[in-house]
């Protein structure tokens, strides 16, 4: 849950549906201008794109949410269907088992709407990795939600009970990191300066604690695409993704350690390739069935305009930004 989304507050429904992989990319290829990213990156001596080492898996556990909000880039919601099954999980399972990947990171939709989703944290638990929710929020309030709460109050109300639990409080291990992303058409601000705000206010007005925030960029892609061409803001989004690309965001890219499961098992480079449709490099193994972690970490990572999103500025990844921007080097 980001702020911006609770300003936004849950849609039910999904609005018009989105375009195809091949209109969203028709959209991006029209908007950037070349070179493209390949090219950008050969520039700085990193093309071909490569796996450093995977050191997380992330698994969408399905499409179904409890909100709709804008910027998602999943297109989740309350009417999705797609949902991870028991037995794609343990094939998630098994693939883990046989390598030494330390961190699972559970997305989704909201991933603890799948049915499975205690078991499965307790499977991966038990394999004695490292297990990272990403979570709504509201989706913890939901039986005790009053009528007319807005997504901010029951936020604020699920974030008291994590802290009640002891996550947050910099002691117990158990870390409790906030996400935010900008509402329009623009770059996120300086993660570590909002993130002294965000300490401070939320201390001040509910005496919430956290340990970190995460600045995330909007990925051109999904309803966010759909909003930046409909408000005729996408020449410019790209323009500004495109004038901010940092070198040392693109080294650090999440990508190059982190592989992403889809809901039916197969294998993306990212969680927004994922969403492209967009599958690892044809030789690699594509689907949970045929996990074979060195094929994997041998691959080309497959990129499209959508990843000048990951490298502008500060860059953007699952744990906010890369690096500082060019401008504070
Ligand atoms: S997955 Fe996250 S961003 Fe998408 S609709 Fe659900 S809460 Fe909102
Ligand atoms: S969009 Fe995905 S593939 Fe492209 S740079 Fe970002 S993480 Fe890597």
């Amino acid at each position: 849950m980001t702020r911006d989304d609770a300003n936004e507050g849950p849609r039910p429904s999904r609005g018009p549906p989105l375009q195809s992989k091949t209109g969203q990319f028709r959209s991006l290829r029209g908007a950037f201008p070349a070179p493209e990213f390949s090219a950008a990156l050969a520039e700085h001596g990193l093309a071909p794109l490569k796996p450093t080492r995977i050191r997380t898996l992330q698994v969408n556990l399905g499409k179904l949410c409890n909100q709709a909000c804008r910027h998602c880039h999943v297109d989740a919601g309350p009417t999705r269907t797609e949902i991870m099954s028991r037995q794609t999980m343990e094939q998630c399972l098994a693939a883990l088992a046989g390598t030494v990947i330390p961190t699972v990171e559970l997305t989704g939709g909201a991933p603890e709407l799948n049915p499975h989703f205690r078991w499965f944290v307790q499977q991966c638990r038990a394999l004695g990795r490292h297990v990272i929710d990403r979570c709504n929020l509201t989706v913890l309030e939901l039986s005790g939600q009053q009528r007319g709460e807005g997504v901010y109050e029951t936020s604020i109300a699920a974030l008291k009970r994590l802290n009640a639990l002891g996550y947050g409080d910099g002691r117990s291990g158990l870390r409790l990191d906030l996400v935010t992303n900008p509402a329009g058409a623009y770059l996120p601000p300086d993660q570590g300066s909002l993130e002294l705000d965000w300490k401070r206010e939320l201390q001040r007005s509910h005496g919430i604690v956290f340990d970190s925030l995460f600045c995330m960029t909007n990925m051109p892609i999904g309803r966010f695409l759909q909003w930046l061409e409909a408000s005729g803001n996408l020449q410019g989004y790209v323009e500004r993704l495109l004038g901010a690309f940092n070198p040392v965001a693109a080294r650090a890219v999440m990508c190059r350690s982190l592989l992403s499961v889809g809901w039916d098992g197969r294998l993306y480079d990212c969680d927004f390739n994922q969403m492209l449709n967009m599958g690892v490099g044809e030789s690699a193994p594509q689907h949970l069935e045929a996990f074979d972690l060195a094929a994997l970490e041998a691959r080309e990572i497959v990129c499209g305009p959508h990843c000048f999103g990951c490298t502008a500025g500060g860059g953007s990844s699952c744990g906010g930004a890369l690096a500082r921007g060019p401008e504070e080097r």
